[in-house]
């Protein structure tokens, strides 16, 4: 029989590494509460219009990248791509923005892209976001990079590069892509094959080639700075001028046109100069007319998505987890210690001790063996003489110190047990 696999650029995120996980999506929520952003979840799979409408009929997303399928009642289905299309969907659909015309949200969870699947690239990733709604002001943006850039900075990350362009809006975008496509023309034959493509299609994505010949055919090209109206323009120095007010420094980079169709002004990536392969680790951006485009009152609105696999293959380095112990470890033998056990079992669970009960009957060596495995601070024993006595003995680990003590007794000393803890956790760093 043919072995049963997980699908192709899809990961098990095993026990060992998601306290990873854990620890990095702590410290994040932690700042975005801090900063007054409320989480938001919505469904993994949604309507394959919204993406459609939404994303762009011509951008490699859905033409190329979607998961893509009919349901059994021939619903037109798309696991999401990315975050933002669907927690527009779910703004205008509750309407949020009837009691609070600001809304500062901020999302994490899988999405599905079909990419050839390499090192930081999968088919089920991560991604956290941030989504600024409401708000027209350049200051919006400016937090919404902030943000970005301080999630690093707390986990530690130097050596990050943050990119920065505006790409106007969609009519001067229309005037600059004619210009652009005129350009290029004249060098069709000498361009990359997907860009020969996108000559038609969408030729300001031609900017995003990683083609050296292209590139370089490229650095004489019309450039979109030179297309901006002044409403735009004001807005881009806006911005620029608030991220030198806080420190962020960032790099004007004019190729920088990201590949979903909802963007307008603000660009921006967050890249890495350290890793070789995939370097991007944040994009984001202003999508003023998405709200509207997908059916809503007109609103506009910044955002930008961390990948999280990205984020911990550099973060991880720089994390020392705390390390893990029990503060019980219950060893009995015999069926009648076997019963005292799960009670003393369930005493110290309901009192919110860090326990685990042994059930591998082997003998009080063996078992004590596996207390100092697990770390444990404490193991009790309870064996024949306990149960005659109705006793347990306390073995504090670090010492070898044995106390006895009354079941009863046991039961009422909380908050002795609790102190005793911390003093063999402080005595020893477990
Ligand atoms: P790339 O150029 O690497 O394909 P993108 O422009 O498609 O990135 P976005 O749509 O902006 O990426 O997504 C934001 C972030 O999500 C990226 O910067 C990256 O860190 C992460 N990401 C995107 N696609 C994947 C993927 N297939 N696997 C892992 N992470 C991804
Ligand atoms: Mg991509």
């Amino acid at each position: 029989m043919a072995k049963i696999q997980a699908i192709r650029g899809t990961k098990d995120i095993l026990p060992e590494e998601l306290q990873y996980w854990q620890f990095i999506h702590n410290k994040i929520s932690n700042l975005l509460e801090c900063a007054n952003y409320q989480e938001i979840r919505t469904p993994i799979f949604e309507s394959s219009d919204l993406y459609d409408r939404g994303i762009g009929r011509d951008t490699d997303i859905v033409n190329k990248e979607m998961y893509r399928f009919h349901d059994r009642s021939n619903r037109d289905i798309t696991l999401r791509p990315e975050g933002t299309a669907g927690i527009v969907r779910a703004f205008i659909e509750n309407k949020m923005n009837y009691h609070h015309s600001l809304q500062r949200l901020w999302y994490s969870g899988p999405m599905f892209r079909y990419e050839r699947p390499q090192s930081g690239r999968q088919r089920q990733f991560h991604q956290l976001g941030i989504e600024f709604l409401g708000s027209l002001d350049a200051r919006a943006d400016s937090e919404v990079i902030h943000l970005a850039i301080s999630i690093f900075n707390n986990l530690n990350l130097k050596d990050l590069k943050l990119d920065l362009n505006s790409i106007g809006k969609a009519e001067d975008r229309s005037i600059y892509q004619a210009k652009l496509q005129e350009y290029l023309k004249q060098y069709y034959d000498d361009l990359d094959p997907d860009s020969q493509k996108r000559l038609i299609s969408n030729p300001i994505r031609i900017l995003d080639s990683k083609n050296i010949n292209t590139q370089k055919i490229l650095a004489e090209a019309p450039k979109i700075s030179n297309f901006l109206s002044i409403s735009s323009q004001r807005h881009f120095d806006a911005v620029c001028n608030y991220l030198k007010l806080l420190d962020i420094p960032y790099n004007i980079n004019d190729k920088l046109v990201r590949g979903l169709d909802y963007y307008n002004d603000t660009a921006f990536e967050i890249k890495t100069l350290t890793s070789k392969g995939q370097d991007t680790v944040c994009g984001g951006g202003r999508y003023d007319s998405l709200v509207k485009q997908l059916g809503g009152v007109a609103t506009p609105a910044v955002g930008c998505a961390i990948g999280l696999e990205r984020l911990l293959l550099l973060a991880k380095e720089n994390i020392e987890l705390p390390s893990k112990y029990v503060d019980f470890y219950i060893a009995t033998q015999g069926k009648k210690a076997n019963e005292v056990g799960m009670k003393i079992m369930r005493f110290l669970h309901q009192k919110l001790f860090t326990i685990e009960i042994d059930v591998s009957s082997s003998n009080f060596g063996k078992q004590i063996k596996q207390a100092n495995k697990k770390r444990a601070v404490a193991c009790i024993i309870i064996g024949n003489q306990e149960v005659e006595q109705g006793t347990v003995t306390i073995k504090w680990m670090s010492n070898q110190q044995q106390e006895d003590m009354s079941i009863m007794q046991f039961e009422h000393s909380t908050s002795y047990l609790k102190k005793k803890i911390l003093f063999y956790k402080n005595l020893k760093s477990y």
